[in-house]
């Protein structure tokens, strides 16, 4: 059975994720997609919530699972005999931090997890939970950029509700 990772914040889950999130259930035969539960950054969503907004928004995908994980990750894909790594390319930048992490994987996974780079769809080139989260911050309209399943999580998270 093949097996792949989607490891990332996701904070929160955006429909760039979604798409990669589609495109690697189709190439795989099951994906995890996994929150990284780093306690150096101070998330919007705590990791709980995240992964619940996720099984939300996956639950008609019946190949993935939603799970969170600190430490490694090619502990956690090790241990749970998964092999591929999954990460998004929006821009050259992406590729810069993206090229070295990959390689150090391999290198402490013993080659055992390789990295599948996804290049991102044009129409969410430029989307990122950072950009989620600054037009929320100003209570703009955030529909077409997450899973409709989540949007009131979010507009309760800044205290706002748009008029239907
Ligand atoms: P991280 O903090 O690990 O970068 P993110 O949730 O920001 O977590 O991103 C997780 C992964 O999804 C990364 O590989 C990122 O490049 C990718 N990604 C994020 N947004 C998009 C998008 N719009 N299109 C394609 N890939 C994306």
């Amino acid at each position: 059975m093949s097996k792949a990772i989607y490891p990332g914040s996701f904070d929160p889950l955006t429909m760039g994720h979604m798409d990669l999130i589609r495109r690697a259930a189709a190439i795989f035969d099951e994906l995890t997609v996994a929150v990284l539960n780093n306690h150096e950054k101070s998330p919007l969503f705590s990791v709980e919530e995240r992964v619940n907004m996720i099984k939300e928004a996956v639950s008609e995908l019946p190949n993935v699972k939603v799970d969170s994980f600190s430490g490694f990750l090619v502990d956690y894909a090790r241990t749970h005999g998964i092999q591929v790594s999954i990460r998004g390319l929006r821009t050259p930048s992406d590729f810069e931090y993206e090229l070295p992490t990959a390689q150090f994987n391999r290198i402490l996974s013993k080659g055992q997890v390789e990295t599948l780079f996804l290049a991102t769809g044009l129409e969410y080139a430029h989307l990122s939970s950072s950009a989620v989260r600054e037009v929320a911050k100003f209570k703009g309209d955030i529909t077409g950029l997450v899973p409709d399943c989540i949007l009131n999580e979010i507009y309760q998270k800044y205290g706002y509700k748009l008029e239907e």
